[in-house]
């Protein structure tokens, strides 16, 4: 597969130097040159296959020939060994993307990136050096990912004092080759220090960097195989049994009465609650590769760029407000430039119907859901799981099953949580971390000091 930039057509590279690179040189993101299809064997068995043989046949095409079959079987395999569990709740399905390891669903893409930089970077002498600057769930799911990987060193850049401490855990726990910088600053000045540091000439002549923010193309195929997966499941009509992440007490409370009432057999609509529109965008590939999809609902907090969009039909983005969804607190979602170079206005509106939701909202249906279906949802699932009840109320859904995506565990924001909804069950991969220490270093919030850190 050959990939080009969204701001220029012409100069076609590989999946390693978009992998690698991150970013286009012009700005722009890779796109690969076109999207491929499932063969009719796989979407004829999507209901039954393993979720790492979907990984597999989702992820070949875009990475063929530069990762080989038996390699990429085995990365998926070693990358995997969570799957994405399609829980019945109600009349719906939560497709759950928080068994990973940091309990939300960047672990996914993180995973797969940092298998593939590996094995593209096989045999060089200079290690590479990723730069990333997090808010809060990435830099844990980077931290997790690259832990361990050989010839790759990471630096992570988060805002001090500005994440939970349960983040910190996971970003500043590992150590190895996961370097924390806790920066006197904002995320906002995280991020500038990171784009600065690629500019600087004098660092880009002594390492090799690259990045791993949402943009990477390798973060954001592999997020493609679960609405594969989940939508041949609930076509198929299958679920699975209880998560053990959230099970729920006791009784069959708001369970529905079986599959019938979720309508298997026809195309399945997702509620993705959205921030950079990486996790919508992965979608998108994945209807457009053929997996049996009707709608999928954009789902945002009160930073609704997206959603006035496809109302208007003008893009414009803005400052981004916070949120008790702070995952999502993003008013120039970074992914809209890849939606809006494979598809037109009028092709976008048609596969997506946007909705925003309040804090005040989210908090209820935390409760609601709680008390009704004795289901634990985080606030971010919660956007997607209300956003999904106000368009029904409109009658602006298809018919067909329709799962909601719970992007990350209940536990991981257990400050908004517990008060509304009672305490979630911690799951092992959080358990861990109670008694980890952390390692970090505080850095000014100035070029000079990354570039000390990143030499030493
Ligand atoms: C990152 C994140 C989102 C937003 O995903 P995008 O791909 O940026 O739209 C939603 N929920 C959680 C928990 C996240 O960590």
């Amino acid at each position: 597969m050959r990939y080009y930039s969204t701001r220029n057509a012409s100069g076609a590279v590989s999946y390693a130097q978009a992998a690698l690179a991150g970013i286009a040189p012009d700005g722009g993101l890779f796109i690969p040159e076109e999207i491929p299809s499932y063969s009719r064997s796989v979407l004829s068995s999507l209901g039954s296959m393993e979720f790492p043989d979907i990984a597999f046949e989702t992820i070949r095409p875009y990475v063929h020939p530069e990762i080989p079959d038996a390699v990429l079987g085995d990365m998926v395999r070693d990358a995997y060994p969570f799957g994405a569990p399609l829980i019945a709740v109600g009349k719906r399905f939560m497709l759950e993307l928080f068994h990973g390891p940091t309990a939300a669903f960047k672990d996914f893409g993180a995973r797969f990136m940092a298998r593939s930089f590996s094995y593209l970077r096989r045999g060089e002498s200079k290690p590479l050096t990723i730069l990333v600057a997090t808010s809060g769930d990435t830099g844990g799911a980077v931290a997790d990912g690259f832990s361990g990987v050989e010839g790759v060193s990471v630096t992570i850049l988060y805002p001090k004092g500005r994440v939970t401490p349960l983040q910190e855990k996971q970003i500043a726990g590992p150590g190895g080759n996961i370097t924390a910088l806790a920066v006197e600053g904002s995320f906002d000045d995280c991020q500038a220090l990171v784009k600065a540091a690629f500019a600087d000439e004098e660092l880009q002549k002594r390492l090799v960097l690259s990045s791993a923010n949402s943009i990477n193309i390798s973060r954001l195929i592999p997020q493609a195989v679960y609405y594969a997966a989940a939508a041949g499941r609930a076509v198929a009509g299958k679920s699975d049994p209880d998560g053990e992440a959230t099970p729920r007490a006791g009784t069959a409370a708001g369970h529905g009465s079986g599959t019938e009432d979720r309508r298997s057999g026809q195309g399945v609509s997702f509620s993705v609650p959205s921030g950079n529109f990486g996790n919508l965008t992965a979608g998108l590939y994945a209807k457009a590769m053929g997996a049996p999809i009707t709608l999928f609902i954009a789902a945002t907090n009160v930073n609704k760029t997206v959603p006035d969009y496809l109302e208007s039909g003008d893009y414009k983005p803005r400052p981004s407000q916070a949120t008790i969804s702070n995952a999502m607190d993003v008013g120039a979602p970074s992914n809209f430039e890849r939606m809006a170079s494979h598809w037109s206005y009028e092709e976008l509106n048609k596969s997506i119907q946007g909705v925003w939701v309040s804090d005040e909202a989210t908090r209820e249906t935390i409760a609601q859901v709680r008390r009704e279906a004795a289901y634990f949802l985080d606030p971010h699932g919660a956007v997607g799981w209300k956003g999904a009840c106000e368009l029904d109320k409109q009658g602006k859904l298809p018919g067909g099953p329709l799962a909601i995506l719970g992007t990350a565990h209940p536990a991981k924001f257990i400050e908004v949580v517990e008060p509304l909804a009672g305490r979630p069950p911690l799951p092992p991969s959080l358990a861990r971390l109670e008694g980890r220490s952390v390692v970090c270093k505080t850095i000014a919030n100035k070029l000079e000091a990354l570039k000390e850190i990143l030499y030493a």
